[in-house]
């Protein structure tokens, strides 16, 4: 069971390579399996609260069905591995972030140190390679590729650093030929993860390491669609929005978290700058790479964050018109310095102030969609949709798997197209966050 996001999946299909190739198999069914794996995500409260129900869950299979041994993994392991062996007796091993390679150990019953905390050098931190066995858990068409691991930026609401470690990327030649052996296995879109993917090669010494990079995997053949996700404000290059501009593989797409736009708020979240600076900087990639889809995150809630502070936020986002924009409530995480803050914002407060945000942005995601009504458009056939089964989807390259809306295909039969399969679709309704479309060729 994986939770949390595509870095964490990634956790995932590298510690079921590491299975695979001690001669387990996996099933998907949970009652008949003997072992249950539940790889956790502890970032925010809802996080935590689902890896908790999950594990919980899980475990009933050890009354229930075959399972005789569960093991924890991920960040709320890292995070809280005394508490789950303390208060979760059913759990039988745990292992944190930097442990990956131990899972084969874990699930034999053999003896696992426990997750260490952060701090140690930079060398026994954990970093996967293109020789590390791992098995995609996507559809066969597409596949995530973690470049680096850590975050050496200190945001204030954020616990990651001290989950995941310092930043440290992996080497351009590793990560091509990984992109080169997911090709050969039928991967047509790739996308690059990290949790920011525009320091990647600050580490080795690289200059705008992920141009180079992204300029590496675009000469890769049978990869159709590159995408990166998780960009730093102010790190995106000339160079890098050029190449993305010319490039016919690279999606044009943008996902940068912004968190806030008010400068009192971005300055107590350690991250800087103001609403007129990340107007300058959207302004700047829209010049740059015409037709580019900005996706970005915002938290509202942060304590101290007033009406006022709310309005700037609500009147940005009004401004600037994301294509995609993510609203989360502010959490209070022990161990970042944001936790316990004076001005703690009323939880009523902080819904309805996401509410809000979210209310306003379903209405430019409308209006934006209606402005592609009788374009056309290259489609990722996805296969049935996930509405009706008699209906299929796909996605455009605006559209990142998983957090994004889809692209309903309205007039093709079911087993007509095949999942993976590059067409072209003619956009004829919009909704607020899916279109429909007729595919053309
Ligand atoms: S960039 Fe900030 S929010 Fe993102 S992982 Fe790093 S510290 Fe957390």
């Amino acid at each position: 069971m994986s939770l949390g996001c595509p870095k964490n999946l990634v956790d995932s299909e590298v510690m079921i390579g590491h299975l695979h190739r001690e001669g387990h198999s996996l099933t998907t069914d949970c009652s008949e399996a003997e072992i249950l794996i539940v790889n956790t995500c502890s970032f925010i409260a809802e996080a935590r609260q689902e890896s908790i129900d999950t594990i919980l869950e899980a475990a009933e299979f050890k009354k229930s069905g075959a399972c005789r041994r569960l093991v924890v993994t991920g960040c709320l392991a890292e995070r809280y591995s005394k508490e789950i062996q303390s208060d979760l007796p059913e759990v039988d091993a745990v292992l944190g972030t930097n442990q990956i390679p131990l899972i084969a150990r874990a699930v034999a019953g053999e003896p696992v140190p426990a997750p260490g905390r952060f701090g140690r050098s930079k060398a026994d931190l954990y970093l996967y390679n293109h020789r590390t066995p791992r098995v995609p858990a996507t559809p066969p068409y597409t596949a995530y590729i973690k470049i680096a691991e850590g975050c050496d930026h200190s945001c204030s609401f954020c616990i990651i650093p001290k989950l995941r470690g310092a930043f440290r990327s992996r080497r351009i030649d590793s990560v091509v030929r990984e992109a080169e052996d997911l090709a050969a296995r039928g991967v047509r879109e790739i996308t690059l993860v990290a949790q920011d993917t525009t320091s990647y090669g600050t580490d080795l010494g690289m200059q705008d390491g992920l141009t180079r990079l992204v300029e590496a995997l675009e000469r890769i053949d049978g990869i159709c669609w590159i995408r990166f996700l998780y960009v730093y404000p102010k790190l995106v290059s000339d160079r890098l929005m050029h190449l993305v501009a010319g490039s016919e593989k690279i999606c044009k797409y943008i996902d940068m978290p912004l968190q806030h736009a008010s400068t009192r708020i971005l300055r107590a979240m350690r991250r800087g700058g103001s609403r007129l600076s990340l107007s300058r900087m959207i302004e700047r990639i829209r010049r740059g790479i015409p037709d580019v889809t900005f996706r970005t995150t915002m938290i509202v809630g942060f304590p101290g964050e007033t009406e006022r502070d709310f309005q700037e936020l609500l009147g940005f986002c009004r401004d600037v018109e994301f294509d995609r924009l993510g609203v989360f409530v502010y959490s209070n995480e022990e161990g970042t310095r944001s936790f316990g803050m004076g001005g703690q914002v009323p939880i009523r407060t902080a819904r309805r102030r996401q509410g809000e945000l979210m209310e306003q942005q379903a209405a430019i995601s409308r209006r934006k969609n209606s402005r592609l009504v009788g374009r056309e458009l290259p489609i990722l056939v996805e296969g049935a949709s996930r509405e009706s089964d008699l209906l299929l989807q796909g996605r455009l390259p605006s559209q990142a798997p998983e957090i994004d809306g889809v692209c309903l295909i309205s007039d093709s039969e079911v087993g007509a197209l095949k999942p993976g399969e590059f067409r072209t679709i003619r956009i004829t309704r919009a909704l607020a966050h899916d279109l429909i479309g007729t595919v053309v060729r």
